[in-house]
């Protein structure tokens, strides 16, 4: 307890922490983990349903991963990216493996937000053209160009750049189609798109980014036809398609990315996050090869001194290979199928504060509303007491704007799976929560 003291107290007199208000901040103290566990330096342990920032997907602590760390450390910590190191390219082969036929390279980022930035880079280059499309129910990070391709309220007070321009995506419960059917939706959104780059101009169109299934915007789940469809615009117009798998790639969805459940190939994949679950910081740029090919006798004018750190290599080999080993993609996909689905299924049934559950693999989300009928989000004050209320019942809570979204690490069982329902069913049934 002294040493989660001492934690608390040195957090709050000099760490600055991300998109907040530092007064009013109470940080969680975590000094250790284990599988989907996390606990603190006195031993009271949590359940982590956030994956931490739903980065999590092989679990604290594998063993494998960290081993491989060590062993990287001890042989060679760090190298500059314009060296050629084993776990590099090894780490390269494994995910190029998982890609589509003809995306053979990768350019390797510290995250996401440079992930985005480059593939937004390499877009510009290959078409001349400037402007990017996104959705405004979108996260693309937080750097210059990829917090502009954002569309959530984190764009706005860092909007300087021009060229980006924002469309509206599929989202079926909250449509802005007057759409009834996932049909309806995905054609009246898909004339949307093609209004836009109608009316942008096409030819000024270097890029649409998407999020294949966007994440913190509220697994929102491409209705059948809209990716295809995208990616026929695309096509038509010399567009180049990137997906931003960060967040829903590598397991998440029970796939090794989220696309392959549906028919499209993009030119550019960005990724971060559940390639090494975070061990170490890394992401990256699959890069299609009619696209690598342009930068075969010109400069990429792109680079970062951490590119391809053999740290975050070493992680990504030994996490592919673990993930692979233990079936664990397989596990994200059963048990969200034959275990999270059903249960938060029977949620809904249960408590009218549940307005729509959807997702799939470890990929979920619980719109929670104050009225059936209108759908009227609940309260920030209620989604606040719901997240202290599960912590209460040792349960990390992924909570954004009137959502929960369960999101446990891939690794997680029927039986954890059963124990967090347990607190969310209390919690949502609590007589004076709205
Ligand atoms: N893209 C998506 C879909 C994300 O969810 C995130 C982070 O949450 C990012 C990009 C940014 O990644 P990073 O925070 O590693 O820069």
């Amino acid at each position: 307890a002294d040493l989660d003291d001492l934690t608390y107290q040195l957090d709050r007199a000099h760490v600055f922490h991300s998109w907040s208000a530092q007064a009013a901040l109470h940080p969680l103290v975590l000094a250790g983990g284990s599988g989907c566990r996390v606990h603190d330096h006195a031993g009271r342990s949590y359940l982590d349903f956030s994956s931490q920032l739903v980065n999590l997907n092989i679990g604290h602590q594998h063993p494998k991963v960290v081993a491989a760390i060590v062993e990287q450390a001890q042989t060679l910590a760090t190298v500059a990216p314009q060296h050629a190191v084993r776990a590099r390219g090894e780490a390269a082969k494994r995910i190029t493996a998982r890609a589509p036929d003809g995306l053979n390279k990768v350019f390797f980022t510290n995250g996401g937000a440079d992930a985005n930035e480059n593939a937004i880079r390499m877009a510009r280059l290959h078409t001349g053209r400037d402007k990017v499309l996104s959705t405004y129910r979108s996260y693309h990070g937080n750097t210059g160009a990829a917090v502009v391709a954002t569309g959530d309220w984190r764009r706005i007070p860092n909007q300087y750049a021009r060229a980006h321009v924002h469309f509206f995506g599929p989202y079926l419960y909250r449509s802005e189609f007057w759409s009834a059917t996932a049909e309806q939706e995905s054609e009246r959104a898909l004339h949307h798109l093609r209004r836009v780059i109608e009316a942008e101009g096409p030819s000024s169109i270097a890029a649409i980014l998407l999020e294949t299934i966007p994440g913190t915007a509220g697994i929102l789940m491409p209705p059948p036809g809209y990716l295809a469809g995208v990616r026929e615009l695309a096509s038509k117009h010399g567009i180049v398609l990137i997906l931003d798998e960060v967040m829903a790639g590598f397991g998440r969805t029970g796939d090794w990315f989220a696309f392959d459940a549906y028919d499209v190939v993009p030119d550019l994949i960005t990724f971060a996050k559940g390639v090494n679950s975070g061990y170490v910081p890394a992401g990256g740029v699959i890069i299609a090869d009619h696209i690598a090919a342009d930068f075969d006798d010109t400069v990429f004018p792109g680079g970062l001194t951490y590119s391809g750190h053999p740290l975050a290599m070493a992680a990504i080999v030994a996490a592919l290979d673990a993930m692979e080993e233990e079936g664990i993609v397989e596990n994200a996909a059963t048990v969200g199928r034959d275990h999270i689905g059903p249960a938060l299924a029977g949620l809904a049934e249960k408590h009218e504060i549940v307005g729509e559950v959807r997702g799939t693999g470890v990929f979920w989300a619980l719109e929670l509303v104050a009225d059936r009928e209108t759908r009227e989000p609940v309260s920030g004050a209620v989604m606040a007491r719901v997240k202290s209320e599960l912590l209460a019942r040792n349960l990390l809570a992924f909570t954004a704007d009137n959502r929960i979204h369960v999101v446990p690490p891939c690794i997680v069982t029927p039986a954890e799976v059963a124990e967090a329902v347990a607190a969310y069913d209390e919690v949502l049934g609590l007589p004076d929560l709205s």
